[in-house]
């Protein structure tokens, strides 16, 4: 047998899934937000230079397209988007988009963490507003409170402040950090020369426990930043939204600054975020554009959602499947009639099966049964000649006659 790759998964029934986005969708254009599609193919330039090549998605994690070196599927869709942007010249800001799909993370699978798994990325691009920020959180909020029924999450937020702050912040945890220097951990060790401020990402206990003296950003902002933090803060207790800040939330990747953000569940595990994002600077311009944009932005991340509604999906108003119709020809000369009559039921939008492999009439009532049927429409020769049907009533077994162009009437009924 064919096995499916190592952290792929088959989505055998999308009920759950097509809910998702269905709502989503309808709630991200209420508030003016464009859907788009980017291609899952990118130059792996792209992500080098947007994510940074000292970030774990970059230096471990990418599938290379064999053979094409410069092609990699993406990992994210936040730096698609700001390519997008630059290279088909939109000039309205801020350009406010969504787009979902498939990405690809060479990570060690584990429950709620896939190779592909799929998100649904939400950016503006080309907004300076802190309040922007507030609404994209806010909104998230709602969608996963309100719309999708989530009772038990916490939204964490931190402030990393401008480039500036982080460089001034950075000496200060390297002091820090050498005075612990015994006590870390050899990844932390490392990272204290690569990409500093992830030593905070460290799963490690003790190391955990140790970063919760280490000196907080938001403790060395500037005073354009510290003001900016004090809005955000105040503004999503306007709004009714509950948060708790965590100085240590430094998110994997490189382009983050100022708010950063991630909606956690106690009911995923060890992968406990489903939902992360906050504001990126100067990613516009290293993709290419002459000047740059601010921008804020947030991942969902789908399967840790589907993990969270399949424990809640009997409180969903999830759609109900349409009942089924199956039209058994009692022989083959009744196939074509049979298909015809099908053919009649779905044009006025009733869900049939017809039911043509050849075997016996007691074996496709059988059929019909576990397909759930709320009808068995059976034509035999003698119905066939009397332009007629016999339908029988699967709940309760009832059976009666119907002429062939009264039968959509009969069912609508
Ligand atoms: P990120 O792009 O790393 O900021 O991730 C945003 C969200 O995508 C996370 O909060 C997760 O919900 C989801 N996510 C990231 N990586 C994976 C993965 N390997 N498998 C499943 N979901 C993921």
């Amino acid at each position: 047998m064919i096995r499916r790759v190592t952290g792929t998964q088959d989505f055998l029934d999308l009920t759950l899934l097509n809910f998702i986005l269905e709502q989503s969708k309808r709630f991200l254009k209420l508030h003016h937000f464009n859907e788009i599609m980017v291609p899952i193919l990118e130059p792996t330039e792209l992500f080098k230079r947007s994510l940074g090549v000292e970030t774990d998605v970059v230096k471990k994690e990418m599938y290379l397209i064999s053979g094409h070196e410069d092609i990699s599927l993406r990992p994210e869709a936040t730096a698609s988007t700001a390519r997008a942007f630059v290279e088909n010249g939109i000039q309205t800001t801020p350009w406010k988009v969504f787009t979902w799909g498939p990405m690809f993370r060479h990570e060690r699978p584990q429950k709620g963490r896939y190779r592909q798994f799929h998100q649904l990325s939400i950016e503006v691009i080309g907004t300076n507003a802190i309040a922007q920020d507030v609404e994209i959180i806010a909104l998230l909020d709602r969608l996963f409170s309100q719309i999708l029924a989530f009772d038990s999450y916490a939204l964490l937020i931190n402030f990393l402040g401008c480039h500036e702050d982080r460089e001034a912040f950075k000496v200060e945890l390297r002091k820090f950090l050498e005075q612990h220097i015994n006590e870390i951990c050899d990844t932390c060790k490392v990272r204290m020369n690569t990409n500093i401020m992830r030593v905070f990402d460290c799963k490690n206990e003790h190391d955990k426990q140790l970063y919760t003296q280490a000196p907080q950003i938001i403790k060395h902002l500037c005073k354009i930043c510290s003001a900016e933090w004090q809005e955000l803060q105040e503004l999503l207790e306007l709004l009714s939204v509950s948060f708790h800040v965590q100085p240590t939330l430094v998110r994997g990747l490189d382009y983050y600054q100022k708010t950063v953000f991630e909606f956690v569940s106690g009911n995923l595990g060890a992968q406990n975020a489903f939902c992360g994002g906050g504001r990126y600077h100067k990613l516009v311009e290293i993709v290419g554009a002459k000047e740059d944009q601010p921008c804020v932005g947030a991942a969902i991340g789908i399967e840790r959602l589907l993990l969270m509604l399949e424990l809640i999906k009997d409180k969903l108003p999830l759609p109900q499947p349409p009942a089924i119709q199956a039209v058994i020809p009692v022989e083959k000369a009744q196939h074509a009639i049979a298909l015809l009559v099908g053919q009649e039921l779905i044009k006025h939008g009733i869900c049939a099966q017809v039911m043509i492999e050849n075997d016996s009439l007691k074996s496709m009532m059988r059929q019909a049964n576990r397909i759930g049927a709320q009808h068995a429409i059976i034509i035999g020769a003698e119905e066939q000649a009397k332009k007629e049907v016999r339908i029988k009533n699967m709940m309760t077994g009832e059976e009666q006659s119907v002429k062939q162009a009264e039968l959509v009437q009969f069912l609508s009924k």
